[in-house]
């Protein structure tokens, strides 16, 4: 077996046992791959042997990836999970099967914009900004900008809102990240109640390291990268850094 072949394996029990332990179905939980630093052909590797959804955080690196996977399979699908800036929208739009990171209404009017001229339905999730840390991206759930994007998201129709997306505080013991998990389920049903046009179901949460603890609070998506593929190394992580400058 080869070593991405154990790690799914590896991640693929740790999950059943959550959705065991937590009484829910395995197949209510979608595994995204995330291949941020890692080449195209990890992708490709990963792509065979199952996984049908990868996540990316920069739009320079995956536009520079991209080209060494056309032509992409149809059935593949790759998220943006980073902070994107609204200039960069248009680009995205092009690059991406979906945005799991929409943090302003601006971005938001950008990509519908965007989206409308490429004659395009582009799925996002809302990141929300449970935690206190100044670093986190996101958005803060009870700011009046939210408001706004939750009341004009379903009239921006090249838009499709799928639901949440959160990242938990980095390092914080397991209740604290539990709990952050838990705010977000509990948004989700609030916001969901409260704007019965929007159609948010998925709840995107949990990475390598905690995402039984998602799985227990309703994690309709986790998010693993270095279970996945390995470490990230300092290099890769700059050269990206560097890229997306440039
Ligand atoms: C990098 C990243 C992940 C994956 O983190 P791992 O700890 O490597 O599994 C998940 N979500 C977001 C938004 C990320 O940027």
């Amino acid at each position: 077996m080869s070593h991405l072949a154990e790690n799914l394996a590896r991640i693929e029990e740790r999950i059943e046992r959550a959705c065991r332990t937590a009484g829910r179905l395995r197949s209510d939980v979608e595994l995204m791959a995330v291949s941020k630093t890692f080449p195209a052909e990890d992708i490709l590797a990963a792509e065979a042997l199952g996984i049908t959804l990868f996540g990316e955080n920069r739009v320079q690196e995956w536009s520079q990836k991209v080209t060494s996977l056309s032509p992409k399979h149809e059935s593949t699908k790759h998220h943006l999970i980073g902070h994107l800036q609204s200039n960069k929208a248009a680009r995205a739009v092009e690059l991406f099967d979906g945005i799991d990171s929409l943090d302003s209404l601006k971005l938001a009017e950008r990509l519908n914009d965007a989206a409308a001229k490429l004659g395009k339905r582009l799925p996002v999730l809302i990141e929300v900004k449970l935690s206190t840390e100044e670093t986190k991206a996101g958005l803060d759930p009870d700011a009046v900008d939210t408001a706004q994007l939750l009341e004009r998201l379903p009239d921006l129709s090249n838009l499709e809102t799928h639901g949440l997306m959160t990242i938990a505080p980095w390092g914080a013991p397991d209740d604290e990240t539990r709990a952050c998990f838990r705010a977000l389920h509990e948004l989700r049903d609030k916001w969901a109640a409260a704007h019965p046009r929007l159609n948010i179901q998925t709840l995107s949460m949990g990475m390598s390291g905690d995402f039984e603890l998602a799985i227990a609070e309703g994690a309709t998506r986790i998010r693993v990268g270095t279970a996945l593929f390995g470490k990230r190394t300092p290099e890769a992580l700059r050269a990206a850094a560097e890229m997306e400058q440039g």
